[in-house]
């Protein structure tokens, strides 16, 4: 009988399609997750059951028809000669026990041995050696074709680059992590920095892969194991085990600690045994892979659409503990978000000491009950922010009341509120510090571009009570500024001609300067590109971003598509909330009174010096590759990632190889960083003289 699913499942299906795969280009593409994997694999179980249940509702585009994401554009793409799989996983024992029962169907009872390994918690990459030299390293992309990452692998200093007595051909698969060390020290020396912290070491790990620069790559602290083969000439291995052993024997890192069992039980205790040493380990683990360790019978068992049937991961569950929760506190993020804290009695977990969880917002302290007092579970599932999951009510004090955000919020003088349907409380006057950032924000070269507007005069001006919001810009006077102590007579006068000057920027950074949460330089320029002016884009509804998607013949399809490409789901709502602000509407009217320019079309009519050229970088250079895009973007001109009729400029730096030849022969002109740095100078002198 074929099972028809109910609207509200139907309903929930797609809603999962479209939050894993949020979660997927979060993950994958910007290494940046909102979720833990726990809570991530969660949602996928409940997909996955979905789909098991309903085979005929499966959408195209399910994340479970597809291996991690996309490769990036930034780099060559190379496809794999033998695709490289994801792994099936479960949290569970029983669940397991089915894989030993569904290999041994499939193979017709016929005895094998498994290995077990444990399960680095970093990236997947490939190596392939031609006659023992290293050729080329690959990401796993989305398992048929990854980015050449070749540079980058090389600076990892256990990886050889020759191999003697290795086949003619032959390709390893491994993982590229962090030691907890050394993402620490990167961590530590991030923060003395300024920059913005990994959430943790696979994060870092896969970041840092997509850098174009590989000496920034060197700098960091990857190491890789190797647990596998893909394309060999003539192997002759008819076990892991002995792959395992011929890689280590050829110089490879392979796994130190790993188990052969001659059955699932076998494999079980081994599990048991791991998860206790495990805690030693250098190394990041989120768990143990179970392998079969004949080839042949591999062959035989195959793979599913993403993964093979020959393996499987075990995952850890999230490390709990329980401890007191002795206040709830209140975090104020730099839009304004108010986040509530747990300030709890320290506990050790995760080999870490933890005395602060993340309570997300209000409603999850009111769903989970959670009162000042009690005795809780909190949870560290690889973020650096461990949570709280829930209250062991059994053991709550008898005084301890619910918890009143509201009341707490006034109790501690903070004027909040929410809007009706979202789940966040927020500021309803920025604080000063929040002012003054908005304000250096404006100004900042990706933005209005304000000379002479950094963060000292912004907070000069917003001390002094001329400025409150951008807008107030627009109406200093030449008499209040030399009051202030940070600006001598001249630097008014600049700072004047700056503020002017901003009227006529282009659309983009007006739109990058408002400073709306998730909207970056490039997502600011694809939504003038798209909107064309300011008035459009506020006056945006959410179908003007996200659409149904439609199937072949028009029959809906359960999931959502972006209109505007890489303007998801999150970018939206961001938009939609800020626009509907009566504060930021205001603040549209006194930009338009001043004279802001609010259109694309305006950018069209000034076109910008480097407007109709096009340039392709290559080679080593002394700044991180954005730099130099963004000197060119700024100007109007286009970056291309290959050399072709079409390409007007070629900034080579040291070592370049076939782009600059390729750029010879078609009598391109070739520019060194000086030479670029020259022409960028005359050009802005040109656009601002
Ligand atoms: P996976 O990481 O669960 O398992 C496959 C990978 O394990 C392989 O590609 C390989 O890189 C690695 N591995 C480590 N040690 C190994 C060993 N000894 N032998 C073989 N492989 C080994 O699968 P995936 O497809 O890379 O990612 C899916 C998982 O990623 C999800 O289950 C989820 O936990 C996580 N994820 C999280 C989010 C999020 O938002 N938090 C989003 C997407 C995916």
């Amino acid at each position: 009988m074929v099972m028809t699913p109910t609207a509200e499942e139907l309903q929930r299906y797609a809603e999962l399609v479209d939050e894993i795969s949020r979660h997927d280009v979060a993950y994958y593409t910007l290494a940046r997750p909102t979720v833990s994997d726990y809570d991530y694999d969660q949602l996928y179980r409940e997909l996955k059951e979905f789909e098991e249940k309903y085979p005929a509702q499966r959408a195209i585009n399910s994340p479970t028809l597809r291996v991690g994401a996309a490769p990036l554009t930034e780099f060559r793409q190379v496809a794999h000669r033998q695709r490289m799989e994801s792994l099936d996983n479960t949290y569970n024992f029983a669940e397991l026990g089915e894989f030993f029962t569904r290999a041994q169907k499939l193979l017709d009872g016929r005895a094998v041995t498994y290995v077990v390994e444990p399960k680095i918690d970093g990236v997947a990459v490939s190596a392939r050696y031609e006659r023992g030299a290293l050729t080329v390293g690959l990401t796993r992309g989305d398992g048929r074709t990854g980015d050449d990452i070749t540079e980058n692998l090389k600076t990892i200093r256990q990886l050889p680059l020759t191999l003697t007595g290795a086949p003619e051909v032959l390709e390893v698969r491994g993982e590229v992590f962090m030691t907890h060390a050394g993402f620490a020290r990167l961590n530590a020396e991030r923060e003395e920095q300024g920059l913005e912290l990994f959430a943790n070491a696979r994060n870092a790990t896969a970041g840092t892969l997509k850098l174009l620069d590989s000496r920034e790559v060197a700098r960091r602290p990857l190491t890789v194991i190797f647990y596998g083969v893909g394309e060999v000439s003539g192997s002759g291995c008819a076990a892991q085990t002995e792959v395992l052993a011929r890689l280590a024997a050829l110089g490879f890192p392979v796994p130190a600690w790993r188990a052969q069992a001659a059955d699932g039980d076998a494999v079980l205790l081994a599990i048991q045994e791991l998860d206790q040493l495990r805690r030693d380990f250098p190394y990041p683990t989120d768990g143990a892979v179970v392998k079969v360790n004949e080839l042949a019978a591999r062959a035989e068992l195959g793979s599913t659409a993403k993964a093979p049937r020959w393996a499987i991961a075990y995952k850890f569950a999230p490390e709990q503990a329980e401890t007191r929760l002795q206040a709830v506190t209140f975090q104020v993020g730099r839009t304004g978000v108010i986040t509530p804290v747990a300030e709890l009695e320290t506990v050790q977990l995760s080999g870490t000491r933890v005395s602060r969880a993340t309570l997300h917002n209000a409603d999850e302290i009111a769903r989970k009950d959670i009162r000042e007092g009690d005795t809780v579970i909190i949870e560290k599932a690889g973020e650096i922010i461990p949570k709280v999951v829930g209250v062991v009510t059994a053991k709550r004090p008898p005084a301890a009341a619910p918890f009143d955000f509201a009341a707490r919020l006034a109790e501690l003088g903070l004027d909040a509120d929410r809007e009706p349907g979202q789940v966040v409380w927020r500021l309803r006057q920025p604080s000063r510090a929040q002012q003054i950032r908005a304000l250096a924000h404006f100004a900042a070269k990706q933005c209005l571009d304000i000379d002479n507007l950094g963060p000292a005069v912004a907070e000069a001006l917003i001390n002094a009570g001329y400025v409150k919001t951008p807008g107030d810009l627009f109406s200093l006077r030449h008499e209040q500024l030399i009051l202030l102590d940070k600006l001598a007579d001249k630097s008014a006068d600049n700072l004047l001609a700056g503020i002017t000057a901003a009227k006529r920027r282009e659309l983009w950074r007006l739109i990058h300067a408002l400073g709306i949460p998730n909207i970056g330089a490039q997502t600011a320029r694809d939504l003038a590109q798209h909107f064309g002016g300011l008035d459009a884009l506020a006056g945006a509804a959410y179908e003007n971003y996200l659409r149904k998607k439609t199937g072949k013949k028009g029959q809906e399809l359960k999931a959502v598509e972006s209109v505007i490409p890489g303007v998801g789901g999150v970018v939206a709502e961001s938009l939609l909330v800020w626009f509907t602000d009566p504060a930021h509407r205001a603040l549209l009217e006194q930009l338009r009174a001043a004279g802001v320019n609010f259109s694309a079309a305006a950018d069209h009519d000034r076109p910008l010096p480097l407007t109709g050229k096009i340039f392709v970088i290559t080679g080593a250079l002394s700044k991180p590759r954005p730099w130099f895009e963004e000197q060119i973007l700024a100007l109007g001109g286009a970056v291309s990632s290959s050399v072709g009729k079409k390409t007007t400029h070629l900034l080579a730096g040291a070592d370049a190889g076939g782009k600059l030849a390729k750029a010879r022969q078609l009598n391109i002109p070739v520019l060194d960083e000086a030479a670029f740095e020259k022409l960028i100078s005359q050009n802005h002198n040109e656009l601002t003289g």
